[in-house]
């Protein structure tokens, strides 16, 4: 099988290998040291400040993402949200269900928000911003440097859900003012799917201290007050927390984080090239490097995916809703390489001598 889609990808050798070992008890001194690494190692990767935390949860994505709405907004606070798809529609919901005012900014399909757009916005009282940084349902980068300026200037907390982006797009929380980011196992980390977690500034932490949110589980503090000590409050996914660890390992052992976005960004440049003379049209006007998705000119998206996964064993990545016949995603994020690229590509192209593109 050959993996192109964006999580769960394929994983490293080493990785697989800890997948294979019995899952060992947690409330030990061992596992503490793993976890405290966890921490230390996503505090380098992400450009975390010194008094910012790493919290592990439990969870797909979409739990951090609404543990983090839940212990940093309430009813009193009003956020802006950028919509432009499948994932910022979900910021959406999680806003509505929480009962927080939210005012959202819907991009044109495949575009970036501009700075004439959020021009409107300043100065109208708003506490948070929420994005996802790659929106990948459409693969399109928002340009992060320029809603930190203007978080920074309207001193709000910015919330960034980089499920997708870590490891791939350059971040820097410090940097950025970013006051949390989110991730996943199975994205750009390549482990399976299970455990996400939350970066915070050290802003974000003493709101999550202050925070009355009302849930056991999403609740920040004791996940903040046990991790001091490389702990959880409940029983971690303790397997692929070591598969993270071994994983993080790796990626400091080949140069740390900007190696690990080269190495991405390279992969997806080389597919950029190959395909340019297949029958396909970019769909993002501001590509991310996790993903490219391209409309299909002479076939349907959803036929496509299926095809290769039938008769090739390779897996690109639908899409969902409206999106389905129009537009599919080919994932640079995982064990992946340049000849994994040109595998693919020959695919391509003896369906177009099929007559199926
Ligand atoms: C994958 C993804 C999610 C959802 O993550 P789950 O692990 O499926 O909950 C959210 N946001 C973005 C940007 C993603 O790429």
């Amino acid at each position: 099988m050959l993996n192109f889609t964006v999580g769960p990808v394929m994983s490293s050798d080493l990785v697989r290998s800890i997948g294979q070992e019995q899952v060992p008890y947690f409330r030990t001194k061992e596992f503490s040291e793993v976890m405290l690494e966890n921490e230390n190692l996503i505090k380098e990767f992400a450009g975390v400040e010194e008094n910012g935390r790493v919290v592990f949860l439990a969870c797909s994505g979409t739990g951090s993402m609404e543990a983090s709405v839940m212990n940093l907004f309430t009813s009193k606070d009003n956020v802006l949200v950028i919509n432009g798809g499948t994932f910022g529609a979900r910021l959406v919901q999680l806003c509505q269900i929480h009962s927080i005012s939210y005012t959202e900014i819907i991009p044109e399909f495949g575009y970036d928000i501009t700075d004439d757009v959020l021009k409107q916005y300043d100065n109208k009282g708003y506490t948070g911003f929420l994005v996802n940084l790659d929106e990948t349902s459409t693969g399109v980068l928002y340009d992060i440097n320029r809603i930190s300026k203007f978080c920074k200037r309207n001193n709000l907390l910015l919330v960034v859900d980089s499920i997708s982006s870590f490891l791939c797009d350059p971040f820097n929380m410090k940097e950025l003012g970013a006051d949390i980011m989110i991730t996943g196992s199975q994205k750009a980390l390549a482990c399976p799917p299970g455990i996400s977690l939350i970066a915070m500034s050290e802003r974000a932490v003493k709101c999550i201290k202050q925070s009355r949110v009302q849930s056991l589980y999403f609740n920040l503090k004791d996940a903040l007050l046990d991790g001091e000590r490389g702990q959880t409050p409940f029983t971690p996914a303790v397997g692929i927390l070591r598969q993270i660890n071994v994983r993080l390992r790796e990626i400091k052992a080949s140069g740390g984080v900007e190696s690990e976005i080269k190495r991405i960004r390279e992969l997806a440049y080389d597919f950029r090239c190959k395909i340019k003379d297949l029958p396909f049209k970019f769909a993002s006007h501001s590509p991310a490097n996790a993903v490219t998705s391209l409309f299909p000119l002479t076939a349907k998206a959803f036929d496509i995916f299926t095809i290769l996964k039938d008769e090739y064993n390779i897996w690109v990545c639908p899409n969902g809703g409206e999106m389905r016949d129009k537009v599919f995603r080919v994932g640079h994020i995982g064990n992946l390489t340049t000849s994994d690229n040109t595998i693919l590509i020959n695919a391509f192209k003896d369906l177009q001598k099929r007559n199926i593109i």
